[in-house]
């Protein structure tokens, strides 16, 4: 079959790569070493940092969120400390799991990954670490495998109700960019972010962000390391800075959705990403009428703005109706992960993204949904359209 048009990627990452972040990077190489390139890397990493709401320092690395999880670890924690996690689904779950490889001792808080964490929860753990190994606690913002906003301030009310001095590190991967996060003041120690979310780039940069508390405790101890070493890592020379060939590309690409992003405006940014995804919950929430698909998260104030997660009923396969998406329509939502996998969908609204993409995508849905026969309240995309006209 031909099909014609676009396509859409309505995942949680990658996302949308939009033409002018393709053409910026669509150039031969060049020498990095001059200082005209350390100076473009030079205002990328300013530009993040505000974006950030930091005065702190950013490092990137040639990496994927993996490695800036990495990098958090062995450069925060030392031999015989330990990280309390937020067990809020599959990306919280591979973090733990990777501290635990570097020998890192984790205590898990368990949620029940439909509602966002319980702050008392997390203090109560915290209280209970009288020796104080807990050096760091590892939240994700916007738990992409659920679609839940874990609002870092919570985590931070926590730490000082139990006057605990961990450090808070927040995995903004799928909320960077998209919705507001203030760094510095909501007192976060360190937070990390990569490129193929709200940053509207391909895999392949990852960032973390580190507030004083952060590089204090990183130049005192940590793990053996090199590549993610942050202290071998503030040279002004490009190489140094990502200790070895800078992604040269992918630089220029960033600059380009950089500039994107701060012609818009931030604030224009975030809240375009709060009207589309309230017309994304308002066709959810028609569909959800039939009563055999929901929306997994419980909580409405804490469905995300950048990803919602659709439960549905035990008969109804959710990954035939992605498929049928994907191959008939040219549209790609999510899957389930994790202890999900095979049973949620999930539509990606974050990055290069306004109401005729949203608007094609849910038609789309709605439309495979009918032709599939899954039980659905109809008028899904009316009550978007309806949304977005009100809004
Ligand atoms: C996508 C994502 C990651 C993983 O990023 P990779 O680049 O695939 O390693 C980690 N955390 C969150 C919250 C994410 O959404």
């Amino acid at each position: 079959m031909v099909r014609r048009g676009r396509g859409l990627v309505q995942l949680p990452g990658p996302t949308n790569i939009p033409e002018r972040v393709l053409r910026a990077m669509h150039r031969p190489s060049v020498d990095f070493g001059t200082a005209a390139f350390a100076e473009l890397v030079a205002r990328c990493l300013d530009d993040l940092a505000r974006m950030l709401g930091t005065e702190g320092r950013v490092y990137a690395y040639a990496a994927l969120g993996h490695g800036a999880w990495e990098a958090v670890l062995v450069n925060l924690v030392s031999p015989g400390e330990a990280v309390l996690v937020p067990e809020t689904g599959r990306f919280a779950a591979g973090w733990a799991e990777m501290a635990e490889a570097l020998g890192i001792p984790v205590v898990r808080v368990p949620t029940d990954m439909r509602r966002p964490v319980d702050p008392g929860a997390v203090e109560a753990a915290l209280r209970a670490d009288r020796e104080r190994r807990i050096r760091a606690v590892l939240a994700v913002h916007v738990e992409t495998s659920t679609g839940i906003c874990h609002d870092p301030r919570s985590l931070r009310a926590a730490l000082d109700a139990a006057g605990h001095p961990a450090l808070l590190v927040v995995d903004a991967i799928a909320s960077f960019a998209s919705i507001p996060f203030e760094m510095d003041a909501w007192r976060i120690d360190a937070v990390l972010a990569a490129s193929q979310k709200g940053l509207m780039l391909p895999p392949g940069l990852a960032f973390v962000a580190a507030g004083p508390r952060a590089l204090e405790t990183a130049r005192r101890g940590g793990l053996p390391r090199k590549y993610w070493d942050w202290r071998g890592r503030d040279g002004a020379e490009s190489y140094e800075r990502f200790y070895g060939t800078p992604p040269v590309q992918m630089i220029f690409g960033l600059r380009e959705a950089l500039d994107m992003l701060l012609e818009e405006g931030l604030p224009a940014v975030h809240a375009r990403h709060a009207r589309l995804a309230g017309a994304v919950r308002a066709a959810v929430a028609r569909w959800a009428e039939a009563g055999a698909i929901g929306f997994h998260c419980l909580v409405p104030e804490a469905r995300a703005d950048t990803v919602t997660a659709l439960g549905f009923a035990p008969s109804i396969e959710p990954d035939r109706i992605r498929e049928r998406c994907r191959e008939r329509y040219g549209v790609a939502f999510g899957g389930g992960i994790g202890p999900f996998r095979g049973r949620l969908l999930r539509i990606g609204h974050l990055g290069d993204l306004d109401e005729a993409m949203i608007l094609g995508a849910l038609g789309v849905l709605e439309l495979v949904l009918r032709e599939s026969a899954v039980s659905h309240g109809p008028g899904g995309v009316e009550a978007a359209i309806a949304a977005l006209a009100s809004g």
